[in-house]
């Protein structure tokens, strides 16, 4: 049997988005589970849209995420190199070769010449294709004389390579996800398949590349299906065997219910209502905003789509804004989503040279990479059992093609912030550690303690920082008391009791345990329940009642820290 090769062939033009990172992590596990080989291969032909920084970008991403290629631009290997821009010779080879087949011919078009024919097409309703019903018409080596073109040639006109799309002819698509399909040719047109600066379009260069570098498994995401029937008859054109085909689904929009609530509706309404006067310039932003705010409010009833549909009764501003929300809260995700959403889209922070924007990344907003690579994974894909927290190498064990969903997988950013906080709960406290090191959080704080406190406080953390934002009263004193707590908490004898509880402190041992015994002792001796001595010391030692054990409070925060916030707070009590 042949050696199975999978390539992740991303274009250099921005950041890899989520569905960029699911293809590129299939391709890597059907490659593993199979026991074959995962390429990376940077398809940059299109100079147009080549973006700075991008392919960088793109490697380091990878890494973060642990898909690691066996063959890469940067690690070379036997079909180096795996940049398209410098594998210009093979591909000059190539077109030498269709060109001596009926595939494909030459033709003279100018952009401009072609602009001319389209306006013409659209003048009369019709919408111009370069294909085998009009290319006769056009100036090229079918329709001009051999005489004509040698002269052309001659006076170095520049010209591009065009596919000879065949006449009427019933196309069988196999794909491993969705089954057979099929097209018929006479709906595709004569695509580009060499530039005239010499270049091969993406089509062409990626069916050589797949080809001689040996690739049996083309897995990659679903709007590359419309290509399939160029694709399969680029191979019947060079005589070469198609690898087999596998083509994603989408990811889709988050269900807006689960984003909106009253703490952010006011900023996700505006975000939408300037996008939507940026859109339908005739109306206001306030009274834009007004209806909005007004859809959204009642985004988790169940009515809220019915909502939406079209009503006689609209007048034309709420028409628009129901239009416009029922495109923009379904289909693919976008960037946008989590612009307005909060939430990120891409791996990696992405600084847009060209605009200075930055698109925040998974890594930057405290995703562990196997959460965000688990998480991927099961947009679109459920191992057998079910089963949901997987490794990497795991989820290549069990990884089969054919399990993979048809329709699209809806992304859910609570879904995304469970498996984080799965994650951290599977890290030891010493790994938390690090990860809090080398995050931006100022901890002035040993290590000894900052353990404990990690111990303590994971349990609640979705985020490496929520350690350190949830117990904050570890680090600072409370400089305010909670309203409602201290109510409940504090009466006129609390003080006094406190203060003789403090008292009582000097002379314990700082543990835990020997803590807890103290407390318990104490109101015994008092005749207090124990949430009397228990609930005003939470109130002093962290300004609300929140918290771990008290006992493992006083014992991290140490006694000095402790009398000192006990003392304040009978002060302030005061
Ligand atoms: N360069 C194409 C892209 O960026 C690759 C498509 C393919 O995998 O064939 O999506």
């Amino acid at each position: 049997m042949e050696k199975v090769r999978v390539r992740f062939a991303p274009s250099p033009t921005g950041p890899l988005h989520l569905g960029g990172v699911r293809t590129a992590l299939y391709d890597y596990l059907f490659a593993k589970n199979q026991g074959g080989e995962f390429v990376l291969r940077i398809e940059d032909t299109d100079t147009a849209r080549y973006v700075e920084g991008a392919e960088e970008y793109i490697e380091e991403a990878l890494e973060w995420c642990g898909i690691i290629p066996d063959e890469s631009p940067k690690k070379g290997g036997k079909f180096a190199p795996y940049r398209q821009s410098e594998r210009r010779d093979i591909y000059n080879r190539y077109t030498e070769q269709i060109l001596k087949t009926d595939y494909a011919y030459i033709a003279f078009d100018t952009a401009e010449e072609l602009d001319v024919i389209r306006a013409e097409y659209e003048a009369k309703g019709d919408v111009f294709s370069y294909d085998n019903k009009t290319r006769n018409r056009l100036r090229n080596s079918l329709s001009l004389s051999e005489e004509e073109v040698q002269k052309l040639l001659d006076e170095k006109t520049p010209y591009v390579v065009r596919f000879k799309m065949p006449i009427d002819r019933t196309l069988n698509l196999v794909d491993i996800i969705r089954g057979n399909s099929s097209v018929n040719t006479n709906t595709l047109d004569d695509k580009v398949l060499v530039k005239n600066d010499g270049m091969p379009t993406y089509h062409f260069a990626n069916i050589i590349d797949d080809h001689e570098m040996e690739i049996s498994h083309v897995i990659r995401g679903e709007e590359w299906l419309p290509s399939l029937g160029l694709h399969t008859l680029l191979y019947e054109a060079m005589a070469w065997e198609a690898p087999q085909f596998a083509h994603l689904s989408l990811i889709l929009k988050p269900d807006v219910s689960t984003l909106i609530n009253k703490d952010n509706i006011d900023s996700i309404t505006k975000s939408f209502t300037d996008e939507f006067v940026t859109k339908n310039s005739q109306f206001s932003f306030d009274e834009s905003a007004a209806i909005i705010k007004k859809f959204f409010s009642e985004v988790k009833s169940p009515r809220f789509k019915s909502m939406l549909g079209e009503n006689d009764k609209d007048d034309e501003i709420t028409a628009s804004v129901k239009q416009f929300l029922k495109k923009g809260l379904s289909g693919k995700l976008s960037k946008r989503d989590g612009d307005k959403f909060g939430f990120p889209v891409f791996p990696l922070d992405f600084k847009d040279p060209a605009t200075g924007n930055i698109s925040k990344g998974y890594r930057e907003n405290g995703y562990l990479p196997e959460a965000f690579i688990n998480m991927s994974a099961l947009l679109g894909w459920s191992p057998a059992d079910d089963k949901e927290i997987l490794s990497l190498d795991e989820m290549a064990k069990e990884f089969d093609l054919h399990k993979v969903h048809k329709a699209g997988a809806r992304f859910s950013k609570e879904k995304s912030e469970w498996f984080n906080h799965q994650y951290i709960q599977l890290k030891s406290d010493e790994e938390l550690l690090q990860i809090l090191k080398n995050s931006d959080v100022d901890l002035t704080i040993d290590d000894e303690k900052l353990l404990k406190i990690i111990h303590l406080m994971k349990e609640r953390a979705t985020f490496p920082k929520d350690i350190y934002e949830n117990g904050k009263f570890f680090f600072e004193a409370p400089v305010s008391y909670d309203e409602k707590a201290s109510k409940k908490a504090w009466n006129d004898e609390t003080s006094a009791v406190l203060g003789e509880f403090a008292t009582t402190l000097e002379s314990t041992e700082f543990t835990s345990e020997t803590l807890k015994q103290a407390i318990h002792d104490f109101a015994e001796n008092k005749g207090l329940g124990m949430g009397k001595v228990m609930m005003p010391l939470r109130l002093a030692l962290v300004g609300e009642l929140k918290g771990p054990d008290v006992p493992d409070i006083l014992e991290i925060i140490g006694k000095q820290e402790s009398i000192a916030r006990i003392n304040n707070a009978i002060n302030n009590f005061k």
